[in-house]
């Protein structure tokens, strides 16, 4: 399927792998993303990397030359911090960084090594000990959250273990089932819908990742464009689910910024 950029009213882009490898921002980005507010399009962002929170995220993209709100992001950390507390859920034991703490501190939520739910994210302080202590709340009832499956983090020209490493192990120890929070889940398109008013048919979602952010772009009813600056390749294309397709595969950022 093609796509039309010039109809598109809403871009929504993944951020890691897609618009930027976390100190940089990737070829040609600067200039469509800036374009395209020029134009009056408007452009948010998605990500299920919580290691920073949307404030702080927005500052990073704008200092790296994209002006950016807070509200501009919609990321898995807050999708599950609203969750919890659309649930009456105020303690929760975490697996992840002061970026996912300050980000539920903002919605009433601490952190406990006594808690019911446990929420899984990147946490570079993760050990053995943690997988014990996930292992003992879980026998004693505890639900398991995740607010990513990313396989991969990129830092500039470095590749860091993302979520899924971490959701792995856990599982393998404890056998539990872990809900996810992130791309592509219901929670992630209610919250995108509820915050952010579009179309899904005039709206377009920019991503590197065919299982995370392209399946999540699919479900919510929107074109989806796959760059290749991150996750997946053209091999992986082949072979995968209709529904799993990107509407397009973008090679190259200019494409659009030409054709809008
Ligand atoms: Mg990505």
């Amino acid at each position: 399927m093609l796509v039309n950029f010039g109809s598109i009213r809403t871009f929504i882009f993944d951020i890691n792998g897609t618009v930027m490898s976390w100190n940089t921002l990737n070829p040609h980005m600067e200039k469509l993303i800036t374009t395209l507010k020029k134009r009056h399009k408007k452009v948010y962002y998605v990500t299920d990397n919580c290691v920073l929170t949307r404030s702080m995220m927005a500052e990073k993209l704008t200092k790296l030359g994209l002006k950016t709100k807070e509200d501009e992001i919609i990321s898995s950390g807050y999708v599950a911090a609203t969750y919890f507390e659309s649930k009456g859920i105020d303690r929760v034991y975490l697996c992840g960084e002061r970026g996912l703490i300050s980000e539920f501190g903002n919605h009433g939520i601490t952190v406990s090594e006594d808690a019911e739910h446990i929420i899984i994210s990147i946490d570079r302080n993760f050990n053995y000990m943690k997988l014990k202590k996930i292992g003992d709340l879980v026998k004693k009832g505890a639900k398991l959250y995740a607010t990513g499956m990313n396989r991969n983090w990129y830092v500039d020209d470095d590749v860091y273990p993302a979520e899924m490493s971490i959701v792995e192990a856990v599982k393998s120890f404890t056998g539990a089932e872990v809900t996810l929070l992130g791309m592509p889940s219901q929670e992630m398109k209610s919250r995108l819908l509820t915050d952010v008013f579009l179309f899904p048919e005039d709206t377009l979602l920019i991503g590197d990742n065919l299982k995370t952010d392209i399946k999540f772009g699919n479900m919510c009813g929107f074109r989806t464009g796959l760059v290749l600056t991150g996750e997946s390749t053209e091999a992986d294309l082949s072979g995968i689910a209709a529904e799993d397709k990107p509407s397009i595969v973008i090679r190259d950022a200019r494409n659009i910024t030409k054709n809008l």
